[in-house]
């Protein structure tokens, strides 16, 4: 069999035994279509069944989550983790709350976690979980109700050398404070390196709030010297107004560029004068409100509800909200519009369509993979310091983040070049990141 009959065949088995996931069908696809060189130049990665092994989760969990309303009315949503590899070191990856959540999703997060903390270099393994619950509209105390009964169940499957969850959409310093409490009451210990996320008192890390989104920043940073160009003076777009996108703005207007439009679920804000950060903060960590109250209150900002945030004049896209946010016509608008960097705050917002168009107008391209590695880099640094029970200081920490960021860089940068595809970034990142784990993989049998 040639190498794409094998790996086609993989697929097709993959489709048939995961049926109506198609995010994790789009998730495995890519990867497999970047492992095709890499089985043709060392073969011995199809061994002991190494490829249908890795798109298999070790440990799938659904479990149910019942939780009473402020009405005194039970509500029933589902609860997911998915374990997917540690072979690396114990299982990392974040909860996410979100009505669209089922375990489609959750397979194609903790699929591309495998990956990604492979390429931080750090000894952590990929897992993701979270439930269809929305946080929206809840009140603190059903959603301390809820985290509760979630955690009630996922406390028998976690630990600091099992599974370390963290946050994702919906799932910020509040819910984590509520998770851990409850994991605590129930283990009967205070076991810091159980989650990461934590308040900064009890065993969080200065930095893991602003990681993901200044990492994209520095990774950005380090694709635009490489092609001759900086983010000082450059106008960017980000997608979204949550953790990642407020921090990847902050980061991208302390480097000097202006960022120029900000969206949630609702709609977009231009803001051609730069985005107010710390108002943009407070409406939405604080006040929880939506993104149009920004545009009543900053200065030259305005809302739209229609058309797409894509269609502004730019030099750099950060798209920063959710999964297949940028598809392949807004991806010709960007080109068009004169925007030569793309790099992916969310996990794979681009649709394959858009990354295809993105090659062909040459815009310089940066995965989530690599791109928002920021954040689970600095949750393994939180559970370096709680596993030597220290605190480290802003500046060291935000000083080893920037420089996994750039080593990530590097890495998917020569790891291309290695495999004649000098500039594709999607493909050094998905075989780096493969290798090492593989290779672990393979050391340690089959299992
Ligand atoms: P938040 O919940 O803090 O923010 C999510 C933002 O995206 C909100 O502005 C939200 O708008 C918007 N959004 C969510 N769903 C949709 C949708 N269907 N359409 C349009 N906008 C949407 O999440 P994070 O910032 O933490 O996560 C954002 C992305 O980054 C996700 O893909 C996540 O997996 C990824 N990521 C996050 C990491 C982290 O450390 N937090 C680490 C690595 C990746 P609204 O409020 O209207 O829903």
């Amino acid at each position: 069999m040639s190498i794409d009959e094998q790996v086609s065949s993989y697929y097709n088995m993959l489709l048939k035994r995961n049926a109506g996931e198609p995010e994790f069908h789009q998730a495995v696809a890519e990867v497999l279509a970047s492992l095709k060189i890499v089985l043709e130049k060392d073969p011995h990665y199809a061994d002991y069944g190494l490829i249908q092994r890795l798109c298999e989760p070790e440990r799938q969990l659904i479990f149910r989550v019942p939780w009473i309303d402020d009405n005194g009315v039970v509500q029933v949503n589902r609860g997911f983790r998915v374990q997917f590899n540690s072979a690396l070191g114990p299982y990392k990856g974040g909860l996410r709350f979100h009505p669209s959540v089922n375990l489609g999703i959750i397979k194609f997060l903790g699929f591309e976690q495998i990956f990604k903390n492979s390429l931080t270099g750090l000894p952590i393994g990929g897992g993701k979980g979270g439930s269809d619950f929305d946080p929206k509209g809840k009140s603190e105390l059903e959603v301390m109700r809820f985290c509760q009964s979630f955690m009630t169940e996922l406390h028998n499957h976690i630990g600091e050398y099992k599974d370390v969850p963290a946050g994702d959409i919906g799932v910020g310093g509040r819910e984590v404070g509520f998770l851990f409490g409850q994991y605590r009451r129930l283990a009967g210990q205070h076991e810091s390196g159980v989650l990461t996320g934590k308040g900064l008192a009890w065993g969080g890390s200065l930095v893991r709030t602003e990681a993901t989104g200044y990492g994209c920043v520095y990774l950005t940073q380090e694709m635009m010297r490489a092609h001759g160009a900086d983010m000082s003076g450059a106008k960017v777009i980000v997608s979204g107004s949550g953790n990642v996108a407020i921090y990847a703005a902050q980061k991208a207007q302390e480097l000097g560029a202006t960022v120029i439009g900000v969206s949630d679920s609702s709609g977009w804000v231009h803001t051609p004068n730069g985005v107010d950060v710390e108002l943009l903060r407070d409406i939405k960590e604080n006040r929880r409100e939506r993104i149009n109250c920004y545009a009543e209150e900053a200065d030259g900002a305005t809302f739209h509800a229609d058309g797409t945030i894509w269609s502004l004049e730019a030099d750099v896209a950060l798209p920063c909200a959710t999964q297949n946010e940028l598809n392949g016509d807004h991806a010709r608008t960007l080109a068009d519009n004169g925007v030569r960097f793309v790099a992916e705050g969310a996990n794979m917002p681009s649709t394959p369509e858009a990354i295809e168009v993105f090659r062909e107008k040459g815009i310089h391209f940066a995965p989530g993979k690599a791109a928002n590695a920021g954040g689970v880099a600095t949750s393994a640094l939180e559970m370096q310091q709680n596993a030597s029970r220290d605190s480290w200081s802003f500046e060291y920490t935000d000083q080893r983040l920037h420089k996994i960021m750039s080593k990530i860089f590097r890495t998917m940068s020569r790891t291309a070049e290695e495999y004649g595809r000098e500039g594709d970034y999607v493909t050094g990142a998905n075989i780096a990141g493969f290798k090492k784990t593989a290779d672990a993989m393979l050391a340690q049998g089959v299992i």
